[in-house]
C-alpha cells in the first residue's frame, strides 16, 4: 500500500482494492507540546486503534456518519478517504489545558454549558484558536460546514459524556476532526482515543496523554482501563439527546412585506422613529430523530423548503443554532 500522509502518531495508507478508502495505521509514538516532546510506548497504537474503534462504531449507532468502516488488524482501521477540513473542533466541559492558561481560570473549573472552539491546524503557528468568522472569511470551510460541525461536535459531546458517566469518569474535553468524501460529504473523521480527550475520575485523576503530557504517569495502562470500563457500558441506556435545526423564511429583497409594513407603522407609532424597514418572516424549528448529517442538509437544502417557503418569493437559511 501507498503511504499518502505521515502524521506525529498515524501512518494513512492509499487503499489498493478502492480508490475511495484508506488504511490508518496507529503508531506507538506518543507526542505533546507540538511534537516538542516525543516517546515510544509499547502497545500505545493498539489500544488508541481500540479506543477508535469503539467510539466510531459507537456514535455511528447513535446516528453519527464518520469515516470508519472496519477495523482491520490489530494497529489499522480501513477508513473511507476524506480531504481533512484544516480545523480542530475542542469540545470543553471543564476548564483544562491551553484555555486555562488563556483565560488564567482555575483547571478543573466546571463551564456552565459545552464550549465548542475552533482551532487552525497549522503547525507553524501552533495550531491557533481561529474564531467561526475568520475561518469562513478565509475560505477554510464554509458556513454550513461550521453549522455542521459545531452541532456533531455537541451531539459527539452528549453521547460520550453519558457513556462515561456510567463508568463515574468525567469527559473533560476532547478534540474532532472532519473531513469530506470525493462527493462533498462531510464527516467525523481522524481519531477519538485517549491521545484526543481528557477524562477524570471523581477525584480528578487522569486517564489519558495529559499523563506523558506531564510525565506522571503509564499512558498505556490509562487507556487500557478506559477501555476495560468503556466495555462495561451500556450504551443503550444512553438518552437520545434532542437534535435541533432552524430554518428562517424571509421575504426577498424587494418583495412587498405589507405584514412588515403594518409593524413598521406600529413601531413609529410607538416612537422608534428611526425604524425605516420592516420585514417579517417566519422560523420552522425542526427535530430531528437523529444526529444532522450531510444528506439531511443537503436534502433541506436541495428541495429549496418547497414545503416551507415560496421559493420565488421568499429565500430560506438552514440554522443549527437560533
Ligand atoms: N487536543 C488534541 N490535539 C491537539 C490539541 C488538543 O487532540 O493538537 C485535545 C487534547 O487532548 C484535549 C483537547 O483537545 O483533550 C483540548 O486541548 P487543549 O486546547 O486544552 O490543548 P493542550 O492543553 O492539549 O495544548
Amino acid at each position: 500500500m501507498k503511504l499518502i500522509h505521515e502524521g506525529k502518531v498515524k501512518k494513512v495508507f492509499q487503499d489498493t482494492q478502492s480508490k475511495n478508502q484508506v488504511v490508518i495505521e496507529f503508531t506507538d509514538d506518543v507526542t505533546a507540546g507540538n511534537g516538542k516532546k516525543k516517546g515510544t510506548i509499547s502497545g500505545k497504537g493498539v489500544l488508541s486503534c481500540d479506543l477508535s474503534e469503539f467510539f466510531l462504531k459507537y456514535l455511528a449507532k447513535k446516528g453519527i456518519q464518520t469515516h470508519f468502516i472496519r477495523r482491520l488488524e490489530s494497529t489499522q482501521m480501513r477508513c473511507k478517504k476524506v480531504e481533512i477540513l484544516p480545523l480542530e473542533v475542542v469540545v470543553r466541559n471543564v476548564a483544562a489545558g491551553s484555555f486555562c492558561k488563556r483565560y488564567g481560570i482555575k483547571k478543573g473549573t466546571k463551564l456552565s454549558s459545552p464550549l465548542v472552539e475552533f482551532f487552525l491546524k497549522e503547525d507553524s503557528l501552533h495550531d491557533p484558536l481561529i474564531t467561526e468568522e475568520a475561518a469562513i472569511r478565509l475560505e477554510l470551510a464554509l458556513e454550513s460546514d461550521m453549522a455542521f460541525m459545531k452541532a456533531i461536535a455537541l451531539s459527539v459531546n452528549h453521547y460520550l459524556a453519558e457513556l462515561f458517566s456510567q463508568v463515574n469518569l468525567t469527559l473533560v474535553d476532547f478534540k474532532l476532526e472532519f473531513g469530506k468524501t470525493e462527493d462533498g460529504a462531510i464527516l467525523l473523521a481522524d481519531e477519538i482515543s485517549g491521545d484526543t480527550i481528557r477524562v477524570w475520575n471523581k477525584k480528578g485523576e487522569s486517564y489519558d496523554k495529559d499523563l506523558f503530557r506531564e510525565g506522571e504517569g503509564d499512558i498505556a495502562k490509562a487507556y487500557a482501563f478506559l477501555l476495560k470500563k468503556l466495555n462495561t457500558t451500556k450504551p443503550e441506556n444512553v438518552t437520545k439527546r434532542d437534535e435541533m435545526m432552524y430554518v428562517s423564511v424571509m421575504p426577498k429583497d424587494g418583495i412587498k412585506n405589507p405584514p412588515g409594513e403594518v409593524t413598521k407603522k406600529a413601531l413609529i407609532r410607538l416612537g422608534l422613529s428611526e425604524a425605516s424597514e420592516v420585514r417579517m418572516g417566519k422560523i420552522f424549528e425542526i427535530h430531528l430523530s437523529q444526529p444532522i448529517t450531510s444528506d439531511i442538509l443537503k436534502q433541506l437544502t436541495l428541495m429549496n423548503l418547497k414545503l416551507l417557503s415560496n421559493p420565488i418569493a421568499e429565500k430560506h437559511r438552514v440554522r443549527m443554532e437560533m
